[in-house]
């Protein structure tokens, strides 16, 4: 069974998530390809060609693909689909909005969020905000899959594969790119960071989340992240969210200030390796799966334990 691994990128670096899911790509069967669909991103395609088990890196090179559209690249995907069984991608943003469509075109049923591959047309998958696993079988001779990328290790990236130009006239008649904005500044990415400092309803403001959580982020060298409530309360950007709704993250170190842990919360940072808890409420559910707690006032706390970590 030969793969199609789809990169996640930004046309100048390979994201991790793409190491994620080349690990389920290699458990599928007879090796893998990988696309990295882009604009000028030679130097990500490179760096795919590092991924061990790749067998060639496929480069579309296309100002259509410049932005990701999920119009064009789901176009450039189907055109490449018939020399391969599976297409994987990571469960990105990205992915999840253009593989829904690569799905759709192909007709086959799309296998979102697999934690596991048992074997080539058997996965598992979360339900019910992680709360359960459902082990599903496809009989779709195509198979479209998003990885859930907490759940696999890295690929090595010890390997030599060939780097393949992929000459594509794409369709982007019916979308365009008009413009972006991106929060978080030169903060690392939420979805991969190795620690990530969240914040809850609890600080009361946007002023409140942003003047405590800061210089303990910057610190720590981490990521900001948020609870829907937070978020739902303005004291945070959308994207910030981490949870059932939000985003699903595994970092090495996940401090949860002033979050209770409702489930659809525990839903998106319950796999981290460490999870140390800031709530004024010992029974707070967060609790329950915090390896370290500290029972107290956050607006007292948080700037201890930032200025402690001078
Ligand atoms: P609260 O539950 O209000 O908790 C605030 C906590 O702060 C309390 O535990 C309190 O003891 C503590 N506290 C108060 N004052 C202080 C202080 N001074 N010092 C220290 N601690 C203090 N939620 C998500 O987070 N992510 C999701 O993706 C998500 N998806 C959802 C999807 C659905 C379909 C639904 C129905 C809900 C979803 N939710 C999600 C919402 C979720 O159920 C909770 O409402 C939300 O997580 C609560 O956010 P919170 O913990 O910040 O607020």
């Amino acid at each position: 069974m030969t793969t199609l691994l789809i990169a996640e990128h930004d046309n100048k670096a390979l994201n991790e998530a793409t190491l994620r899911a080349a690990s389920a790509a290699a458990k599928l069967g007879d090796g893998f390809d990988v696309l990295v669909a882009g604009e000028g991103a030679g130097a990500v395609a490179e760096e795919a060609a590092k991924i061990a088990g790749a067998g060639k890196v496929l480069n579309a090179d296309n100002a259509a693909f410049a932005h990701q559209l999920a119009e064009p690249v789901a176009d450039l995907i189907v055109s490449l689909a018939d020399g391969y069984d599976a297409i994987v991608a990571p469960a990105t943003s990205n992915w999840k909005n253009t593989l829904p469509r690569v799905a759709a075109l192909l007709d086959v049923m799309q296998i979102s969020d697999i934690t596991e591959v048992v074997s080539g047309d058997t996965f598992v998958r979360p339900i019910y905000a992680g709360n359960a696993f459902q082990k599903v079988q496809t009989s779709d001779a195509k198979k479209v899959i998003t990885v859930r990328t907490t759940a696999f290790e890295a690929a090595a990236t010890d390997g030599s594969a060939s780097v393949e130009a992929v000459d594509n006239t794409p369709n982007n008649a019916i979308s365009s790119f008009k413009s972006e904005q991106l929060a978080g500044g030169d903060r690392v990415d939420l979805a991969s960071a190795k620690v990530v400092v969240s914040g809850g309803r609890a600080f009361g403001s946007k002023e409140k989340f942003n003047e405590l959580l800061e210089p303990l982020a910057d610190k720590l060298g981490a990521a900001l992240g948020a609870s829907r409530a937070a978020v739902d309360a303005g004291y945070a950007p959308n994207d910030w969210q981490v949870g059932q709704t939000g985003k699903v993250v595994a970092p090495k170190l996940y401090i949860a200030i002033g979050i209770s842990g409702a489930i659809q919360h525990l839903a998106g940072m319950k796999d981290s390796t460490t999870i140390v808890a800031i709530n004024s409420d010992e029974d707070a559910p967060i609790f329950s799966v915090a390896d370290y707690g500290l029972v107290g006032d956050l607006f007292e706390l948080v700037p201890e334990l930032t200025s402690a970590l001078d």
